[in-house]
């Protein structure tokens, strides 16, 4: 069945079970985060299986379809819920991030009506400008969540390098830190987690001498993809063969190297530069695949050797093969980045299939 993502379980096990035990020598637990396949049942159990302390996923619905998997391990979900959400976020997962007191003052009534106590983490503005609250506001707003019915204070938290590719240093990860003493002293309470980042935090964490009061970090791209998201260079010891997308040729011709005709836009904008000098009159073996931008991001494939990729629209990719033997009905594998990959997995037109070794 074509197009198809291949997904390599063993590999996948291979990375989360070494980072939970690398990172478990130093005190810091990993919540498995599922969001990139939509939390896939068999990406989660193999999660589970290596040791994660809980799961993370940024959908209500994604949550919702591992709340009906019935696992053991807490659902955290790690994007601040739509208040008009609140009451499916308290039903779907047990803890939450956030940074908006109307936000939370709807859990805490959702809570209180579902008779579910609810666990909140509250994130801090750190300077990668996505979510977070100001550092000069998190005391009082971690004393107002103590205050409301429903909810309990679980931790604090940061995102980092997500939406600028701000580097989550030993200076942002002290400042988290001493946040988490200030909570701490200001509530009277002890906190269960400080949630240090996503997997550009690995870097930090696997090398410092002092992980200060961060115990827990949030996993998806690194034990997928056994990437750094800040170099996006291999991560030692991690394998990097956990996905392969297939698609099948549906033409094969050799065409001339250049359009023909008046040039306007295309179906995605301007006309692209040409990346290397064609002659004119030339001709190339063209491939079409069935795949195109609504099941991938043409940019973050990476075809085999020899193979250029020259362009795709809605459903068609058009690639130049080479001296690859290719008939209609073949089938082609690429390799996939994580932009790619997120497309790939959330395409209701790309089966997923489970694969090892
Ligand atoms: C997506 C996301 C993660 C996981 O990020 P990776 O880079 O895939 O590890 C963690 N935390 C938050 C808040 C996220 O949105």
């Amino acid at each position: 069945m074509a197009p198809r993502l291949e997904i390599n379980l063993d590999a996948i096990r291979h990375n989360a079970t070494g980072l939970v035990a690398r990172l478990g020598k130093r005190g810091i637990r990993v919540i498995g985060v599922t969001k990139a396949l939509m939390a896939w049942p068999q990406l989660a159990r193999v999660l589970i299986e290596s040791g994660v302390s809980g799961l993370g996923d940024s959908r209500v619905e994604n949550l919702e379809r591992l709340r009906r998997n019935r696992f053991t391990v807490p659902l955290m979900m790690i994007r601040s819920p739509m208040l008009s959400q609140a009451n499916a976020a308290v039903n779907a997962c047990d803890v939450t991030l956030n940074t908006e007191l109307s936000v939370l003052s709807a859990l805490s009534a959702a809570a209180t009506r579902n008779e579910r106590p609810h666990a909140v983490v509250l994130m801090v503005e750190l300077g990668d400008l996505r979510e977070g609250i100001a550092i000069d506001e998190v005391v009082d707003a971690a004393r107002c969540v103590t205050r409301m019915p429903g909810l309990v204070l679980a931790g604090i938290g940061t995102n980092l390098g997500c939406q600028s590719g701000v580097v989550p240093d030993q200076h942002k990860m002290d400042e988290l830190s001493g946040l988490a003493d200030d909570v701490e002293s200001a509530c009277g309470l002890r906190l269960e987690s400080v949630s240090g980042g996503n997997s550009g935090s690995l870097g930090w964490a696997l090398s410092t001498t002092d992980v200060g009061r961060v115990d827990e970090l949030r996993l998806g791209e690194a034990i997928l993809l056994g990437l750094d998201p800040l170099t996006r260079l291999p991560i030692n010891g991690l394998r990097q063969d956990g996905f392969q997308l297939i698609a099948e040729v549906i033409e094969m011709k050799t065409k001339p190297t250049r359009p023909w005709g008046a040039i306007a836009q295309t179906a995605f904008g301007p006309v692209a530069t040409v990346k290397d000098e064609v002659e004119a009159g030339e001709t190339r073996r063209r491939a079409i695949l069935a795949l195109g931008r609504q099941d991938i991001d043409p940019d973050g494939l990476t075809a085999p050797a020899g193979v250029i990729i020259r362009g795709a629209s809605s459903d068609h990719l058009v690639i130049e093969v080479g001296d690859h033997e290719l008939i209609v009905g073949d089938e082609l594998s690429f390799g996939l980045n994580y932009g790619a990959l997120l497309r790939a997995a959330t395409s209701p037109f790309v089966t997923k299939v489970a694969t090892s070794a």
